[in-house]
């Protein structure tokens, strides 16, 4: 496989920490952005890569050299085939693949030269070879949803929507395009058919590429919560830093093994209120944003699983659920925290409801005190269940969580559990002090 590194950015916003050098040479603990990215490629036997620069893209030629030979001066010597791309004039986000239309003829990434990351990508490949489409964007949840663009996907990975920074919105679910794609080459003939690629010129990849591929259902979301940041504010960059120092880059990648915090959602995440039937019915309890936000900066997945008999009722349908789980996401997003991801068992096993779902009545595996929402998430994302933990307000979380292996956390003052405390967020200074103690 070969990748494309769009590292002609300028970076604006943080050239204030120094307007000498192209974005992606920015160093972190001493070493450039790009200097990461190319090592991460060279571990996933890449046979080559396409750097594509502009602004300053002399500073990048001259420290990584042609990549296989000797290391030029006081550069490096990265071990793949480095090719470069120097625009003359800007092409935009994807101008410069007009370059590569002829010659890319196997499925190929495509990296923004800006972010930090460590991915699995053996898993998400073979996601985009199950999807079939044209491309496959790597999703996650981040921490300013509401300055970023936001896809929707169905639950097959299918792109429904994709919303612009610019474009309106009430209740989105956190699901960003984290700058990492997998591109099929069938992609090229996509674009030339919208009279795209014949001759070298401004092209925006996301507004001119890939969003014109939804209507043809040839656009995949694949969702990860792996490591992979952007720096667009010097806080933003320090904070990266940070976690770099720490080893929380690597930890994230999902071939190692993860932990998690299950939350329960109604009585534990939000007020009790029955059960939820609009989103507006949904309020967040105190300390809640806060808390999920310090799980987010720690090495904890966050993982909600919730029981919604109300769909096999018939009370409520899943798009209406999703509506509910729109806002959480969106009143969590607001305060920088994120699920990174929401498991509901639309089950129940006794019929006799009007207007019920009758292929939903039935006794299942997932619905708690059943473990199979938090067996489901494990085999998903590599959970060990034995370092991870199952918060809720209820006995049918606290068995939930003891099936699956997991430490449990009562919240409410619930009793029988290995950890009984008032509230989401004193779990969670009980959970991270420990840590830090260890
Ligand atoms: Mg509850
Ligand atoms: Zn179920």
């Amino acid at each position: 496989m070969k990748a494309v590194i769009m590292a002609g950015g300028r970076g604006k916003r943080i050239a204030s920490l120094d307007s000498s050098i192209p974005k992606p040479m920015f160093r972190l603990c001493g070493k450039p952005i790009l200097e990461y990215q190319l090592q991460w490629l060279k571990k996933q036997e890449i046979d080559e890569v396409i750097l594509v620069t502009g602004y300053l893209g002399h500073v990048i030629r001259e420290y990584f050299g042609d990549g296989t030979g000797a290391a030029p001066e006081g550069g490096r010597n990265i071990g793949i085939p480095l090719k470069y791309i120097n625009e003359e004039s800007p092409l935009g986000t994807a101008g410069a693949l007009y370059y590569l239309k002829d010659t890319m003829k196997e499925d190929f990434l495509l990296i923004n030269g800006d972010i930090i990351f460590d991915i699995d990508l053996e898993r998400f490949y073979k996601a985009h070879q199950t999807f079939g489409g044209l491309a496959t964007i790597l999703t996650h949840p981040n921490d300013h949803p509401f300055d970023s663009g936001i896809i929707e996907a169905d639950e097959k990975g299918l792109v429904r929507k994709w919303l612009h920074k610019e474009d309106k919105r009430k209740w989105y679910g956190n699901r960003v395009n984290a700058g990492i794609h997998i591109l099929s080459p069938g992609l090229f003939l996509h674009a030339e058919r919208r009279g795209l690629f014949k001759q070298p010129q401004r092209v925006d990849l996301d507004r001119e590429i890939l969003r014109p591929l939804i209507e043809d259902r040839q656009l995949y979301a694949y969702m990860s919560p792996e490591y992979v940041k952007d720096m667009g504010t010097p806080e933003r960059y320090r904070m990266v830093e940070r976690d770099l120092l720490k080893g929380k880059v690597e930890k994230r990648n999902l071939s190692r093994r993860q932990k998690a915090v299950f939350l329960d959602r109604d009585g534990t995440m939000n007020e009790y209120r029955g059960y939820i039937r609009t989103p507006e019915d949904l309020v967040l309890l105190p300390g809640t944003g806060k808390a999920v936000k310090r799980l987010n900066e720690s090495g904890y997945l966050v993982i909600v699983v919730t029981n919604q008999p109300v769909i096999a009722r018939g009370e409520l349908t899943e798009e209406q659920l999703r509506e509910i789980h729109d806002r959480m996401e969106t009143l969590l997003g607001e305060q920088g925290a994120y699920v990174d991801d929401i498991f509901y068992c639309p089950h129940h096993p006794d019929g006799g409801f009007p207007g019920e779902v009758a292929s939903l009545k039935i006794p299942c595996s997932c619905r708690k005190p059943e473990p199979g929402m938090l067996l489901k998430a494990a085999d998903k994302y590599n959970i060990d269940l034995k370092n991870s933990w199952m918060a809720g307000d209820s006995e049918r979380d606290m068995r939930a969580g003891k099936a699956a292996g997991c430490h449990t956390a009562g919240v409410g003052g619930l009793q029988n559990a290995d950890f009984t405390c008032g509230s989401l967020a004193e779990f969670v200074d009980f959970l991270l002090g420990r840590e830090e103690g260890d």
